[in-house]
């Protein structure tokens, strides 16, 4: 028996595909992306203005391909957590609620293979890449779909490592045909790999999250060893080639290790580095990992180093970890699936 394909993560020029080998008018791809990006149906006979004869067509050769997750763990805050299992690997999404948004934070990859030494991901290795399709599970898939408001692009795995199908998830999240959430509310965070994001910038309108914490290279390349080939000047003169303004935003992201990388000296730095690019930054308290050895600063430490930031012209703000009870750290949870304790 054929393999069948999965139509859930197809953009509109494969689904027009589908439907010129099932004989039928291209237009009948519009509906059929309707139907699963915006109706979120599970079966084919759902599709209601979709004819018989092409239904038994799909059933034929297609399935619709939907993930259920298999367990999540809540917050005392609200924040979930979700673990699926896709072919690459385990997965995992976190679901952010908030007074006035929903954010739903989606993994690119079963692990990752840039072994940043603070990541919890990194440390777990890599499994796989997923594809457009279960990235976009990880939205439509989980008990909250209906309300989410923000997309951002933070878990598992480095997005520029599996571009093409991050760009094609975005494509479809943000297309008429497809979802049509406003490119402004979703955000792909990334250590920076300079051929990559060119391309990234140029392929997509949605804003970007740097992940810098150290302007120093031979400090940051101890935390992000991707340095040592991607490094920060390229990275800078990558987005130097793009704009960034109120819709596509440019943020740095800056985890303060406690005693490493908070003193007046890397404040100045980052002034120095970033002086010409519309940006802000957000400084993320560290967010201990049993095993790794690195410290979470005290709140008075991140409160200093943001006066220092502000004094330097920029636009700083605090993000506080969510989920702090359930194995907060991204990547924690599915680390353990894909690599289970020895007995
Ligand atoms: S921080 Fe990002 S790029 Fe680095 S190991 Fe973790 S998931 Fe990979």
């Amino acid at each position: 028996m054929n393999k069948l394909l999965p139509l859930f993560g197809m953009n509109l020029f494969e689904l027009e595909e589908v439907c010129l080998k099932g004989e039928q008018k291209k237009f009948v791809a519009k509906q059929l992306a309707h139907w699963l990006y915006q109706k979120n149906v599970s079966s084919f006979e759902e599709m209601k203005n979709v004819s018989a004869p092409f239904k038994a067509y799909l059933q034929e050769n297609y399935c619709i391909h939907r993930s259920k997750y298999l367990r999540y763990s809540e917050s005392v805050d609200g924040t979930r957590k979700y673990l699926f299992h896709f072919e690459a690997g385990y997965t995992e999404t976190a679901m952010i609620p908030g007074e006035k948004r929903t954010t739903v934070c989606v993994s690119s990859q079963s692990g990752c293979r840039f072994g940043c030494s603070f990541c919890a991901t990194g440390a777990g290795g890599f499994s796989g890449h997923l594809t457009a399709g279960e990235i976009l599970e990880q939205i439509y898939g989980i008990d909250e779909n209906q309300e989410i408001s923000n997309i951002v692009y933070m878990g598992m795995g480095e997005p520029l490592d599996n571009l093409q199908e991050v760009l094609k998830s975005i494509e479809i999240l943000t297309e008429n045909w497809g979802r049509a959430i406003s490119p402004s509310r979703i955000t792909v965070s990334t250590i920076g790999l300079p051929a990559k994001l060119d391309e990234f910038l140029a392929k997509s309108n949605v804003s970007l999250a740097l992940s810098l914490h150290s302007p120093f290279p031979e400090e940051r390349v101890e935390l992000i060893p991707a340095q040592k080939s991607n490094s920060l000047e390229d990275i800078i003169r990558v987005l130097k080639k793009h704009k960034f303004n109120q819709h596509r935003r440019l943020t740095f992201e800056y985890i303060v290790f406690k005693g490493k990388n908070h003193s007046y000296k890397h404040a100045r730095a980052i002034g120095e580095l970033l002086k010409s690019l519309n940006a802000r930054i957000n400084l993320i308290p560290y967010n201990e990992v049993p095993a790794l050895t690195f410290q979470s600063p005290e709140s008075y430490i991140m409160n200093q180093f943001k006066k220092e930031l502000e004094l330097q012209g920029f636009i700083c703000t605090v993000r506080n970890s969510r989920g702090q009870d359930i194995e907060a750290a991204c990547g924690m949870l599915a680390a353990k699936e894909n690599n289970p304790p020895s007995e």
